[in-house]
């Protein structure tokens, strides 16, 4: 192993970093072969084994994690427990081996319109990937995070980009993590321009990304920019609309209210599925709930500096902005790292003439949107940019008609009945994704067993012989996996 280096972090703290981009990704690329070739079960068993060395170490991890990003321990200790499930689904998703696709075609010497070859198609690890963890899930979005545990059960090994909002966490996590892995499967490497290497490291097959829009788009373009491009998979900001009705904003407007500003402050703001935008009908008589709401919520410290900074320059340019009216707007306080909830409010005509003021607020503050009539909904919905989430909240049976309309303007990856975005269930069915700006690749999620399939890639095997298929595309199936057998479209066939 080479000699430690020190950089410095976001605050000015050196923090030792024990490998470079180039020696974390010739390592994983050593550690491929490898790690594709364990069976099922052995893999399972590695993503079981790091979901226990967190459990075991949730104490000083959720310790370590307080004092770098100054979240709430509860809501840390919920986010490691949170973090061992995704790894245990993962392990779960490896054992079931449906995420194969395992699909059998025997040959037809009487296929129409020419006789048909034996074809079995799987899908197969696309080999290293970088992983650039975010700042606000140290845990559920960062070094054992979903794009790792996802790629693992891939069968990929991870080259972790940590982020320096948690520099100790992350080699904490990773330390944990090559305790149980094979030697390459992960490596955490530390600082901006390693993170650049490592997405034009020709090792390196594709990357996943938890933050910024323009920190995604500036690596989307130089994952593109490489002599042979390769996946990138952002996950970056969202608006997530929130749209009342008028049925719903008469029967329960104040309660709609409160459970918005709770949504709009739960870790302070700092959620990529804040609700940062409120769609009332005008004369909608909620102003003083709207205000006293925001008010009661105390300023907190947000995850870095780089944060309130960003926070606080983008709320002044938007209250400043002629066409918004502050709400509520309390003075920040001295703390530096700390942010004040804020209330801004405008009309949908407005925000479709100046399409500025559609832009994200990443800390506690949300716009709140007036409009007239549904045509003037409508069209300002229209003007959106893709999102992750949208709501609506409505009233059955007298929205049915608007609802339809609603859902078939709103651009967004998940689309929210009479709820709120904020908390994103691991399951088979949920979608964590969106069109672009929300996402580089509107055809992914990052949450979920499917985020899986982002690490893999299709191959056909056209008349191999079966002893020469892999164990999965083998009629015998002795990895008792699903199959898809001559078309029945039923994945599961082979069981
Ligand atoms: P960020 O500033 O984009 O940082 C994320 C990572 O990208 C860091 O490791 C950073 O490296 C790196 N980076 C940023 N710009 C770069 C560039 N130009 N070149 C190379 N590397 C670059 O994001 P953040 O401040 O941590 O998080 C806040 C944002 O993340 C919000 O917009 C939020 O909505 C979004 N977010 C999205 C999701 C989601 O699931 N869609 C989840 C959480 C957060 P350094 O730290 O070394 O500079």
């Amino acid at each position: 192993m080479s000699s430690p280096t020190s950089i410095p972090s976001q605050d000015g703290t050196p923090v030792t970093t024990w490998t470079t981009a180039a020696r974390a990704a010739a390592s994983a690329r050593t550690a491929a072969p490898a790690l594709a070739a364990l069976s099922l079960p052995e893999r399972a068993s590695l993503l079981r084994g790091l979901s226990h060395a967190l459990g075991e170490n949730a104490a000083h991890l959720a310790d370590v994690a307080v004092d770098e990003t100054r979240l709430g321990v509860e809501r840390l200790q919920g986010e490691i427990r949170r973090t061992q499930v995704q790894l245990e689904m993962f392990a779960d998703v490896v054992e079931a081996g449906a995420f194969l696709d395992a699909v059998i075609d025997p040959a037809d010497p009487a296929a129409q319109p020419a006789p048909r070859p034996d074809i079995r198609r799987m899908l197969v690890p696309l080999g290293p990937v970088a992983v650039f963890s975010a700042s606000n899930f140290p845990f559920a979005f960062s070094v054992l995070g979903g794009d790792t545990a996802s790629a693992l059960a891939a069968g990929c090994p991870v080259v972790v980009k940590a982020h320096e909002g948690h520099p100790r966490l992350s080699d904490l996590t990773g330390e944990l993590a090559a305790d149980v892995l094979p030697p390459g499967a992960l490596t955490v490497v530390h600082g901006r321009e390693e993170g650049r290497s490592l997405v034009t490291d020709p090792a390196v097959r594709a990357v996943g990304f938890t933050g910024s829009t323009s920190g995604g788009r500036a690596l989307f373009d130089l994952a593109n920019s490489r002599p042979d491009p390769i996946p990138f998979y952002g996950e970056l900001g969202s608006l997530n609309p929130v749209v009342v009705t008028p049925a719903a904003c008469a029967a329960r407007g104040a309660d709609i209210v409160r459970e918005y500003i709770a949504s709009v402050t739960l870790s302070q703001g700092q959620m990529c599925t804040k609700p940062g935008l409120l769609f009332l009908p005008a004369g909608h008589g909620l102003e003083d709930d709207l205000r006293r709401g925001i008010a009661a919520a105390r300023p907190a410290s947000l995850l870095g500096p780089w944060i309130s900074t960003a926070y606080r320059a983008t709320l002044d340019d938007l209250a400043a902005h002629p066409a918004v009216r502050p709400l509520h707007l309390a003075e920040q306080p001295d703390d530096p790292r700390a942010g004040a909830p804020a209330l801004l409010t405008t009309t949908a005509e407005d925000v479709r003439a100046c399409p500025e003021l559609l832009r994200e607020c990443f800390g506690p503050a949300s716009l709140v949107i007036t409009y007239t009539t549904p045509q003037d909904l409508m069209e300002t919905l229209r003007t959106l940019p893709g999102g992750l989430t949208a709501t609506i909240q409505g009233q059955e049976p007298q929205d049915e008609d608007l609802v339809h309309r609603l859902t078939a303007a709103l651009q967004a990856g998940r689309l929210i009945w009479n709820g709120w975005p904020t908390g994103v269930a691991v399951t088979a069915a949920m979608h964590h994704g969106g069109p672009w700006p929300a996402t580089t690749s509107p055809l992914h999620t990052s949450v979920g067993s499917r985020a899986v399939a982002r690490w893999m890639r299709p191959v056909a095997y056209q008349n191999v012989p079966e002893k020469l298929l892999p164990p999965p595309l083998r009629r015998a199936n002795p990895w008792n996996v699903p199959q898809e057998v001559d078309g029945s479209g039923q994945p599961g066939g082979g069981r």
